[in-house]
């Protein structure tokens, strides 16, 4: 694929996420576009043959909600699926989010001439980063402490999209590898006397011409403020908000990784015979989630919640099992909501996914939780 056209593309989703304001209150884009998105569509304006470019605004973004396939002249990155668009009622598309956040940010490619606060979101990956590393190498002398304080600091941003000054202090207050400071970076100010909201199942909400918004749509997507888990979040003395990468990155893919360790964690209170641990992250994030039972066996589990099967088949490969992450069954867990979007999910992962050895199993959450409730059942019928 031609390489300038890919820096056309990546220059359009830049300078969208800029224009539009990726992480916004209500507001309305205006000109003048960033510098680097008037360059992209001027490349745009130039190659559209078969449709004329608009000539306003409000024809820009109405031809940008539509999917790449039926108008964008130039090649499209793979990791883009061409049937989006890449605005979705007038904010960035939950696609277009994804590839700025996965591709650009993750990897350190953005303009260096992007704008301070695009600057600001590869910032925050990067401070979120260098605490990882830091707990990493702790892990190599004093496991034990470093697992601990990374369960505390991971859980603490899932838990808490919305916290304050002093709630941090009470937490990291006896921390040895992460300070308070460390975890305050990761969230920012809100503007005092602003009402905020936060979904239990999504995170905190952007209010978008009345109504609320999740941060990826496909995850969750009716957010009417009576519903029993749309909470409002009232201004107080101290107040601060989880910054957007870090709840783009750690915060929403933790929640269905919680879900189902609390529910395994109940298993394991009812029949500590069997199930004898739940392990949590272990080996700092190696995998999500390691059981071990009452017959010595070992299973590891990851948790992945993609919009896409196709997207997630290239990303599955064999969980690493090195020393104390030995285990003797694999599994792959899918968030049941990916399953009500599209029936055929696990199949076409199952046959998609080609890095995969036969003994690596695709589940659904709940289909899991009935397996390790069977395996229980048939250990406490041996004995
Ligand atoms: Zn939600």
């Amino acid at each position: 694929m031609d390489n300038s056209e890919i820096i056309i593309f990546d220059f359009l989703v830049v300078g969208l996420a800029e224009f539009l304001r990726l992480d916004t209150l209500d507001q309305i884009p205006k000109y003048p576009y960033p510098d680097f998105l008037q360059r992209a569509c001027n490349t745009l304006a130039l190659k559209m043959t078969s449709i004329p470019y608009p000539r306003t605004l409000e024809g820009l973004l109405t031809l940008l909600e539509k999917p790449l396939q039926t108008w964008y002249p130039l090649s499209i990155p793979k990791e883009f699926d061409s049937e989006c668009g890449f605005i979705y009622d007038r904010a960035l598309s939950e696609e277009a989010s994804q590839y700025f956040y996965e591709q650009l940010v993750k990897r350190g490619q953005l303009p260096e001439f992007a704008s301070v606060k695009i600057q600001q979101i590869a910032l925050e990956n990067f401070l979120f980063q260098r605490l990882l590393e830091r707990l990493q190498e702790a892990n190599e002398k004093d496991a034990e402490r470093a697992l601990q304080e990374y369960i505390l600091l991971r859980r603490f941003l899932i838990e808490n999209p919305y916290t304050t000054l002093e709630s941090l202090r009470k937490t990291f207050s006896k921390t040895r590898y992460i300070s308070i400071n460390d975890v305050g970076e990761l969230y920012e100010d809100c503007k005092e006397n602003e009402s905020y909201w936060c979904c239990d199942r999504c995170g905190p909400l952007i209010k978008k011409h009345g109504h609320l918004r999740g941060i990826k749509p496909s995850v969750c997507n009716d957010h009417r403020k009576n519903l029993s888990y749309v909470r409002r979040i009232y201004w107080k003395q101290g107040l601060r908000r989880l910054q957007f990468g870090i709840h783009w990155r750690v915060c929403l893919p933790g929640i269905p990784e919680i879900r189902l360790f609390e529910a395994l964690k109940k298993l394991h209170q009812q029949q500590p015979e069997y199930l004898c641990e739940v392990q949590l992250w272990p080996g700092i994030d190696r995998y999500d989630l390691q059981l071990r039972f009452g017959d010595g066996s070992v299973w590891a589990i990851d948790v992945k919640d993609y919009r896409n099967p196709y997207d997630l088949a290239l990303q599955l490969k064999p969980i690493f099992g090195e020393g104390d992450l030995h285990y003797d069954e694999s599994f792959y867990v899918i968030p049941n909501h990916r399953l009500h979007q599209r029936q055929d999910y696990i199949d076409i992962l199952r046959e998609e996914a080609t890095g995969l050895p036969k003994s690596t199993h695709l589940f659904s959450d709940t289909a899991f939780e009935e397996r390790v409730v069977a395996k229980i059942m048939h250990l406490s019928k041996g004995k």
